[in-house]
């Protein structure tokens, strides 16, 4: 899955990307609400962690902003805000759910399962398939024959991006974007090396290899023979 965070305090945001990251949550963070409304136009996200004040558009203004355009992921609002009225403004702005800060880990975590389990993604349900690999998002299981297989978090966020998208070509540019987000421009050949990783675990010694190579243009998960 993937979060926006967006907050411009840069240690609470460091702390919360790689909290999240561990978790094997893909993060982009971004440090003011112009950018949190490019990037949620932008790209693909399961929720958005969104802090009210902000530079140049605060957090009330992104939310609002991106329901009036009919913007549908989870947005979780954080605040170092206590007060009533200022969780009824956030939840009225379009928010889904209001952390105070500073808040415990355990909590935020629990609040992202909670939002991520209500939100049904159009065309993705929890439990993904192709042949005989299943991948469940929410327990984050992984299957091939009825074998469970063991995922580092990264191998498992590009196995679900490949498998929300069967058949079809992949560039390592999409791969990238979508399995690490900003920091994979870094990192010229991270996607060979883990869909390399990826095929020893789940395509190795099997007779239908799943993961396949197309010249010059990219990987696409297939069960054709
Ligand atoms: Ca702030």
């Amino acid at each position: 899955m993937r979060i926006l965070v967006v907050e411009d305090e840069q240690n609470v945001a460091a702390f919360i990307k790689q909290g999240l990251a561990e978790e094997g949550y893909v993060v982009d963070a971004v440090g003011d609400g112009e950018l949190a409304l490019s990037y949620a136009q932008t790209y693909d996200y399961d929720l958005i962690l969104l802090d009210v004040l902000l530079p140049k558009m605060d957090g009330r203004q992104v939310a609002l902003t991106l329901r009036q355009r009919g913007y549908s992921a989870p947005i979780v609002m954080l605040t170092a805000l206590d007060g009533v009225d200022d969780r009824v403004a956030g939840l009225d702005s379009g928010a889904d759910d209001y952390l105070v800060k500073p808040f415990a880990y355990r909590e935020l975590l629990a609040r992202i399962r909670a939002r991520t389990r209500t939100y049904d993604r159009p065309g993705t349900p929890n439990e993904l398939q192709m042949a005989d690999l299943s991948l469940n998002r929410l327990t984050r299981v992984v299957k091939r024959g009825g074998q469970e297989i063991e995922m580092t978090s990264k191998e498992f966020a590009l196995l679900e991006f490949l498998l929300q998208h069967p058949n079809q070509v992949l560039s390592r540019t999409q791969i990238g974007e979508q399995v690490w987000g900003y920091d994979f421009y870094n990192q010229s050949n991270i996607v060979d090396v883990y869909v390399g990783y990826l095929r020893r675990k789940i395509d190795d010694g099997r007779p239908l290899q799943l993961i396949r190579t197309v010249r010059g243009a990219g990987y696409k998960l297939s069960a054709d023979a």
